[in-house]
């Protein structure tokens, strides 16, 4: 038997439900019917009494006499029905296909075991389509039945759960131990008490007992997670092996004049910490792949520009990439300004400078003469050379693909270390499944003196009040962000709804009085610009947005923000919004808008925002609510394709598994040892195979 022999030639299932499936499932082999596991199972040891049966019956399996047969309805809608009746009633069963072949095959009067989905219908209740066996074949049954997630299309052409039920019933007939060999090492699953794969891929369709599945699912995860683990250890290995790095030897002139004449504070602990793991970094003589986690205010950038200075001061250059045209040009602004007493120049690319600009830029950069550039992706393209980059810093790493952190690389030999940034906060256990190819730093410490935000969760019957608020805040010479959400399927829609907001507003906050300014993403970038200068200056007292000032921009003064429709945003985005509040010395709010009737998902988000500012508490939070898969901002975490492992519920596994690799990594980099054979030639065999192998 072969994994990856099509799904077609399955027995029982034909080309052309095999390509729905594919479509449908993706499935297209038999090892991707293999990895299709059931989501649960059905007792099926339990015989229901007919006459409890419930509208909260899932599952029925029925133990009766069947009544006569009786055919019904004309050519277009002819249908079969029977009664099936136990000591405590009976109850319909219906067929509308084919009928021929059932009622040559049931025997009225004689007992049977029916198994199936009871429907409910005008107060009555039946059984379309039940499983049906004669009652003396029933200890035949798996007394627990796997249930498959189909899709409408498949159950149309009789692959609902049942019918992959069938097929996972005929491929586990032609399997053989041989054909799912173990690459696990025998002492590691001794130690960890792993079922052996076959069996727990057979386990995990067929379980003999619940005890069973669960051994069959732990198996299946701990292989899934310790896969995980392995390739992003030898990822690591690999990378660090191979690429030497520039060495920034001494602690320079301008690092000490900034550090200790010109910063408006002290560092916190936190940020020398970083700076430290990032200045034994750049002295290994390895390239940096460092990332700075840090919520929002925790002084990331400063953490940066000291670094970019280490860079120079070593005959390097540096730059800084930010994932917006708004962003870049705030980092611009505050690193300028910091500079200015050094006289360092700082040069400027994104997609608007054009002509002259950008040839003085690019020749200043290939010369060497230009020490520090701050732009946007713009700086990744390849006329963009240096003379001799040292040090790329990116902020805001979630906007940024492993893609082109490889065209950062490209861009000096031996590569430039690499500082991510991001102020998304992730828990550490998957911040290190993540970013497990990145050395992790956190900046676990705010500047002193912040106050914390005051949050509130206002409903719509309320508005006034918020309105009477903010006018409040106003008089007090504060200012205001009112941000709207902005899914992106339905952009328009939510433009809508933006422009009645800001109608609306303009009613409320009428001019002269009141100035607003309104920023989304289907602006010009130059308007948008345009826009947040005016906010920034405080010209305007109001900014609507969506969620375009969701990252970095900094407004010490405004002091207020209003969410709209907040039960639309996730966690983190909650969090990352509401912490453009809070910069400045005055007491800051953020208040939280949403209809009356809430679901129970948004209302327990709104709660762990109003109870909680830590990043790392709403992270956590964040992730057991919703999953990794879904965390704002993580894209990556779709790429693990955990199939059954859920990083929420399965740490204890996962830490486990990380140790079991780290600890092979260690002692057998290579996988020399005969033992670990088997796992080489499965991770060499990656990419080469099916979809399954990678998920396997
Ligand atoms: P983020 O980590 O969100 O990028 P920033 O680097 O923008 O944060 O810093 C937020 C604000 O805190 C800035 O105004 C910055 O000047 C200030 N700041 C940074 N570090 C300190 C510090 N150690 N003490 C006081 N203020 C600080
Ligand atoms: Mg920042």
């Amino acid at each position: 038997m072969n994994l990856l022999s099509p799904i077609a030639y399955l027995r029982g299932l034909g080309p052309q439900r095999a390509l729905l499936l594919q479509k449908e499932l993706q499935i297209s082999s038999f090892g991707d019917m293999l990895f299709h596991f059931p989501f649960r199972y059905v007792d099926r040891s339990r015989i229901d009494q007919i006459r409890y049966i419930n509208p909260n019956s899932q599952f029925v399996q029925l133990k009766g006499i069947l009544g006569p047969l009786r055919q019904m309805g004309d050519k277009g809608g002819r249908r079969l029905s029977a009664r099936l009746e136990d000591e405590t009633g009976s109850i319909e069963l219906l067929w509308f296909r084919g009928l021929d072949y059932i009622s040559k095959s049931l025997q009225p009067g004689t007992e049977y075991l029916v198994f199936g989905k009871p429907n409910w219908f005008n107060g009555n209740v039946n059984v379309p389509h039940p499983e049906i066996e004669p009652a003396t074949l029933s200890a035949r049954i798996n007394p627990l039945q796997p249930v498959y997630s189909t899709t409408e299309k498949l159950r149309r052409i009789g692959l609902d759960s049942r019918g992959i039920r069938k097929a996972q019933e005929q491929l586990h007939e032609i399997i053989r131990p041989e054909d799912l060999p173990e690459y696990l090492p025998g002492l590691l699953m001794h130690r960890c008490g792993l079922l052996p794969r076959y069996e727990a891929l057979r386990q995990i369709h067929f379980p003999d007992t619940p005890a069973l599945a669960e051994e069959a699912r732990r198996r299946l995860k701990f292989e899934e997670l310790f896969l995980l683990q392995l390739r992003i250890l030898r990822a690591k290995t690999a990378r660090q092996e191979l690429s030497s790095g520039h060495l920034f030897q001494q602690v320079g002139e301008n690092f000490l004049k900034l550090y200790e004449n010109h910063l408006p504070f002290q560092l916190t602990g936190a940020q020398k910490r970083v700076l430290r793991e990032i200045r034994h970094d750049t002295l290994s003589g390895k390239q940096m792949n460092r990332l700075v986690q840090g919520d929002v205010g925790s002084g990331k950038t400063v953490v940066a520009l000291l670094s970019m200075l280490l860079a120079i001061d070593n005959g390097f250059q540096a730059c800084l990439l930010a994932p917006t045209e708004i962003l870049a040009r705030q980092h611009l602004q505050g690193i300028s300004d910091l500079l200015k007493p050094l006289g360092i120049p700082v040069a400027f690319l994104s997609g608007q400078v054009k002509g002259a600009a950008r040839k003085e830029i690019l020749h200043g950069l290939a010369a060497g003469t230009l020490p520090i550039l701050i732009g946007t992706h713009a700086i990744l393209e390849d006329p963009v050379r240096f003379h001799r980059l040292g040090l790329a810093v990116i902020d805001e790493q979630h906007r940024f693909g492993v893609e082109q952190r490889a065209r950062l690389w490209a861009k000096s030999t031996p590569p430039p270390h690499v500082l991510v940034m991001t102020a998304t906060p992730i828990p550490r256990t998957l911040a290190m499944t993540l970013y497990g190819d990145l050395d992790v730093s956190v900046i676990d410490e705010l500047p002193p003196g912040r106050k914390p935000i005051r949050t509130t969760h206002a409903t719509e019957s309320m508005r006034l009040r918020v309105f009477d608020f903010m006018k409040e805040q106003i008089a007090l010479g504060r200012q205001i962000y009112v941000v709207y959400p902005l899914i992106e399927e339905s952009e328009k829609l939510d433009l809508t709804a933006l422009q009645q907001g800001l109608e609306a507003l303009e009613r409320v906050f009428p001019r002269p009085q009141y100035h607003i300014s309104m920023v989304h993403g289907k602006m010009l970038p130059a308007n948008k610009d345009i826009e947040m200068a005016r906010f920034v200056k405080g010209e305007t007292q109001i900014m609507v947005a969506t969620t375009v000032i969701e990252v970095g921009v900094n407004v010490p003064n405004a002091s207020v923000m209003v969410i709209e429709h907040a039960e639309r945003f996730g966690l983190a985005q909650l969090h990352q919004l509401r912490g453009r509040v809070g910069r400045g010395a005055e007491q800051s709010y953020c208040m939280l808008l949403s209809g009356e009737k809430l679901p129970e998902y948004a209302k327990k988000r709104i709660e762990v925002m109003c109870q909680t500012q830590d990043g790392f508490v709403i992270a956590e939070e964040d992730l057991r609510l919703r999953g990794p898969g879904d965390i704002d901002g993580t894209r990556q975490s779709g790429d693990l394709e955990l199939r059954l492992a859920k990083l929420t519920e399965d740490q204890e596994l996962l830490l486990a598994a990380r140790k079991e690799a780290g600890e092979l990594v260690s002692a057998d980099p290579e996988l020399r040892h005969p033992d670990h054979h088997p796992l080489r030639e499965y991770l060499d065999g990656l990419g080469r195979e099916g979809i399954w192998s990678r998920i396997s």
